[in-house]
């Protein structure tokens, strides 16, 4: 058997600054695994032995400290017991290094997430590169779970209660600027020059002229507002339980339980009890049907995320024209130039352009506001984007997206007009939601450069990114791929086929509500039930009211058209005459003329049953879901997508279908078990 590469690299610099290095070299990132802390026990006795006057820490990884606790190990704990003891000796190491009594500094270069950061709160120092890259952060809630290698206990006690919680209930990262300010790390250092001054850092210590204080406890840093905090404690976490159970509608345990323990133990002194206490909570919640769901999810969109681009020898995607500046394109050109892209924007209508570098700006803005990004990263991303009229330039473009209106004449008019004028081997793309990619193919001078790319709104907040290119695409232009890559979506591979899989399932989804709105269901009702019972964040009558009647007939009329039909009630073709377009047009199944919406007296001039027997809410939920499974069963048998699996996280990442529930897939197949 082959003898596993070591992660863990023990060094003396300078007579007596003990310098660990740490790279897995089985992964493109750290983890915490059961195998990083076996040879962390064991190099903690090397360096207790070698009479170090302080110790540096750095990760040998391009851009990432620690991505957090091995997901898939953790996974794979069956039994209680079992995760007792591994969360047990992880628990006894971190407290070992903890204790060693000499001066720990942990350097922290990309990003330091969940079990990364608990790990890195064993260190008396945190330096933190300025690199955008360099996020902080618990995602452990999106999980479903808690950080259970002391972070609920140790956090309190560095950053005070309120920050504790923000961080911990929200599974948001930090930049390093905001990490320092909230002091969860003590300084911001250019990444070139991070080990350096870890090594100076360390050499100031030791001759006992550190620059600033070592102690990390709040209480000591900012004694006025620890005691504000411990006085107003039970109101502080009532604040935060309120807004939580306004997020997740009860639905996720995990935040609660959270709150409930940090609450009970932050203004205690660190102890094998309470570590003991986080333990309990973290297994527990392991154990959860929401948490179990979560990680098989994050897991997916992990395996999803992994596109390999063999090959290296190809011209990159650098320069993008955007054509149409509506919802979509200004969105996706917002997207493109954050993530470094040039951009260009095009569209006949002045109006349009205007607004959308109005809003682009502001967006910018929001991130400076945040700490995301500076003011030279504001200007220098702002000024990615520039906006025309016409197609001049248009030569010097890699790849052109259209986000037109979902019009076919519109689109191959535009399609076979910019292409003649495009160069060659420049790329065309559609942000077409039902049309067909190899019909619109056709319009273009190069059908072969062709494919779709099928973003959500908005584009630059939804993770999930619908891709079809063919097989032998995908193997002749690898640029393609590394740019889907840059843009740090999970693409889901699809077949060429009318409103690929995410829209294609939410009108089967529609289709049932309106077959059961018209069978004598009432729409608030059938809203509620799906909302607070099934925890979808809106009602399915809300849902068509947000996007447009309008928008979601001309879908089901398109894919009606490609020989993919719906049962559906007769009046659906007039349904926007009677009752109007949804939100943007005030009416819609709801009024959104008063500030309170309410039930839009107009759908009582549609046709429908009366009834006197009515499904409990339990079979009307199966019912609906079954209905999204049927449709899901469809794709996978026409080949449009590969697995359930695949059907799942697109419908939880592009859809909403909450995510506790592991999505439509899974649910109809466990509800169909208890029967
Ligand atoms: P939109 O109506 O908001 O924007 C279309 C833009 O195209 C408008 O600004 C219009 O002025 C411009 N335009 C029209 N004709 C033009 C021409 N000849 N030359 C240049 N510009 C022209 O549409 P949208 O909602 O952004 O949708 C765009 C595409 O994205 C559609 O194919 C739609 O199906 C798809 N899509 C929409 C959503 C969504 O939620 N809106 C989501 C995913 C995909």
């Amino acid at each position: 058997m082959l003898k596993k590469m070591k992660q863990l690299k023990f060094s003396i610099k300078e007579g007596s600054i003990g310098w660990l290095e740490w790279n897995n070299p089985e992964l493109t990132v750290n983890l915490i695994s059961s195998s990083f802390l076996k040879e962390l026990s064991e190099v903690i006795k090397k360096i207790e032995s070698s009479q170090i006057k302080a110790l540096v820490f750095v990760s040998q990884k391009e851009n990432n400290f620690c991505a957090g606790a091995d997901i898939k190990e953790i996974q794979n704990m069956k039994n209680p017991e079992q995760i007792r003891l591994v969360l047990e000796s992880a628990h006894l190491v971190f407290s070992e290094f903890e204790k060693l009594n000499f001066t720990k500094i942990c350097t922290i270069d990309g990003a330091c997430l969940g079990g990364g950061l608990e790990w890195a709160l064993c260190f008396d120092y945190r330096l933190v590169s300025a690199d955008p890259n360099t996020k902080l952060g618990f995602p452990e809630v999106q999980l479903g779970l808690i950080p259970g290698l002391g972070g609920c206990i140790r956090l309190p006690k560095l950053v005070g209660l309120k920050k504790a919680l923000e961080l911990i209930l929200t599974g948001k990262s930090v930049s390093s600027r905001k990490a320092v300010s909230i002091g969860l790390a003590h300084e911001n250092v250019p990444s070139l020059v991070l080990k350096k001054r870890a090594l100076q850092l360390a050499q100031q210590i030791i001759e006992g002229k550190a620059p600033f204080n070592p102690v990390n406890k709040y209480k000591n840093k900012k004694p006025f507002f620890y005691w504000m905090e411990f006085f107003f404690k039970s109101l502080i976490c009532l604040v935060f339980k309120k807004k939580s159970l306004e997020k997740t509608k009860g639905f996720y345990p995990a935040p609660l339980k959270a709150i409930e323990l940090i609450k009970k133990t932050y203004y205690y002194p660190i102890s094998d009890k309470l570590l003991k206490k986080e333990m309990s909570v973290f297994t527990q919640l392991l154990q959860t049907p929401e948490s179990k769901n979560l990680i098989r999810l994050w897991l997916l969109m992990d395996s999803a995320k992994k596109i390999n681009t063999v090959s290296t020898n190809y011209k990159p995607i650098k320069k993008i024209a955007i054509i149409g500046a509506g919802t979509m394109g200004q969105s996706i050109a917002y997207l493109m130039a954050d993530k470094g892209f040039q951009v260009r924007l095009i569209d006949n209508k002045l109006e349009a352009l205007c607004e959308s570098l109005k809003k682009t700006r502001k967006l910018f803005e929001k991130q400076k506001r945040l700490r995301k990004i500076n003011s030279y990263e504001l200007e220098n991303r702002f000024n990615n984007l520039s906006v025309s009229q016409n197609f001049s330039g248009i030569k010097t473009i890699d790849l052109i997206i259209e986000a037109l209106p979902e019009d076919l004449i519109l689109k191959q008019k535009i399609i076979k007009e910019v292409s003649k004028k495009a160069k060659p081997e420049c790329f065309f793309a559609s942000n077409t939601s039902s049309l067909s990619i190899l019909d619109l193919a056709k319009s273009s001078m190069f059908p072969s450069h062709f494919f779709g790319l099928h973003f959500f709104n908005p584009a630059h907040r939804m993770p999930l990114l619908e891709v079809f290119i063919k097989e032998d695409q995908r193997e002749t232009y690898p640029q393609i791929l590394q740019f889907i890559k840059k843009l740090g979506k999970v693409p889901l591979f699809v077949k060429d086929s009318p409103g690929f899989v995410v829209n294609r399932i939410l009108v089967a989804y529609f289709s049932e509500c309106l077959n059961l709105f018209e069978e004598g269901y009432e729409i608030e009702s059938l809203d509620s039930i799906l909302t607070n019972q099934l925890g979808m964040p809106l009602g399915p009558f809300e849902l068509m009211d947000k996007i447009g009647l309008d928008i979601c007939l001309q879908t089901i009329f398109h894919l009606e058209e490609k020989g993919i039909f719906f049962k559906r009630p007769g009046w659906l073709k007039t349904l926007t005459v009677v009752l109007g377009k949804g939100e943007k047009s005030k009416e819609g199944f709801y009024n959104y003329k008063e500030k309170i919406k309410i039930v839009n007296p107009k759908i009582n001039s549609l046709k429908r049953e009366k009834r006197t027997d009515f499904m409990t809410d339990k079979q009307l939920i199966q019912r609906i879901i079954n209905r999204m499974a049927v449709e899901g069963k469809t794709l996978i048998q026409n080949k449009i997508v590969q697995k359930e699996e695949d059907i799942d996280l697109a419908l939880a990442l592009g859809a909403g279908f909450p995510a506790f529930l592991g999505g439509p897939m899974l649910y109809s197949k466990k509800e169909k078990d208890l029967l």
